[in-house]
């Protein structure tokens, strides 16, 4: 008799638990340094410093999340005060947690405060904008969870979904990110793959709520004086496809063989796990 019963998909045993899943910054951290990865997600190291640009995005997301939610509820935007106290509340519960936090030169808590001010109007003039534009568009989910499977041979890939929208036969996931400039050409290439790992995790929903095709996006949010906000709708090849594949495949072998050297670079500066790699 055929077994038909679905192989379970691969895993590893570590020190922080059974490893069944990989999430897209876990690839991409793999990728800058395995060694990074493996504190982090391996050993279940903790982190000694916490870097404030990674601080102030995560509050910041929080904060637009607010915004978002009030239009999937169908409520009108919150006043901007109420975006700042998310913010607020977001950045404390966060820097409460961290041993050390990393500023950027010229940069503290007041003048990312007032960052945080300047781009939560611009993203809200923007949502705006966007609803004036296009009115029957509906949000469908925040903070979409899915897991997929990529290859066969690798355990499914998480990907978190900022922003789900459907736009007619249209469905639109957006990526909502922060940047010191507007992205150029190479930056729209590194992160590409993100988009392309949405793409796959999105197939099933696609057939579900009767779409036709996916429209993956950047929404850029400068962190500027004057701060603007841009969205990138790159396409992705099938070159794109095979390289994800063949990058997710590289990472997975690397992670079972137990492969994880120090990868030094510029971003040994700002790493939470810097004083337990280099003893400084
Ligand atoms: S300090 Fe540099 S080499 Fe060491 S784990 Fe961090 S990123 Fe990797």
């Amino acid at each position: 008799m055929p077994n038909h019963a679905a192989a379970a998909p691969p895993s590893v045993e570590t020190e922080a638990g059974l490893l069944d899943h990989l999430s897209w910054s876990g690839v991409t951290t793999y990728l800058q340094c395995p060694k990074k990865f493996n504190y982090r997600y391996l050993t279940d190291t903790p982190e000694e410093r916490k870097s404030a640009a990674l601080l102030f995005g995560g509050a910041f997301h929080r904060a637009a999340e607010v915004a978002l939610q009030a239009r999937l509820e169908g409520r009108p935007f919150p006043a901007l005060a109420e975006l700042l106290a998310e913010y607020d509340r977001a950045w404390q519960e966060e820097s409460a947690e961290a041993a050390e936090i990393v500023f950027a030169k010229g940069d503290d808590a007041a003048s990312l405060h007032g960052l945080a001010e300047r781009m939560l109007s611009a993203f809200t003039q923007h949502l705006e904008a966007e609803v004036r534009a296009a009115p029957h568009r509906r949000i469908l989910a925040l903070e979409h969870e899915d897991r997929f499977r990529l290859l066969p041979d690798t355990p499914p890939v998480e990907a978190r979904l900022d922003l789900l929208e459907l736009d007619g036969a249209d469905l639109i996931v957006s990526e909502i990110k922060t940047s010191k400039s507007r992205w150029n050409e190479q930056k729209v290439a590194e992160a590409l793959p993100q988009l392309v790992v949405y793409a796959h995790a999105l197939m099933p929903l696609l057939r579900e709520v009767g779409a036709k095709r996916i429209r993956p996006r950047f929404v850029v949010v400068t962190k500027a004086k004057t701060p603007v906000v841009h969205v990138l709708e790159p396409q992705a090849t099938q070159a794109d496809v095979l390289r994800l594949r063949e990058q997710v495949g590289e990472v997975w072998k690397g992670i079972r063989a137990g492969v994880f050297p120090a990868r030094d670079g510029w971003w040994c500066t700002a790493c939470p796990f810097r004083t337990a790699c280099q003893g400084r």
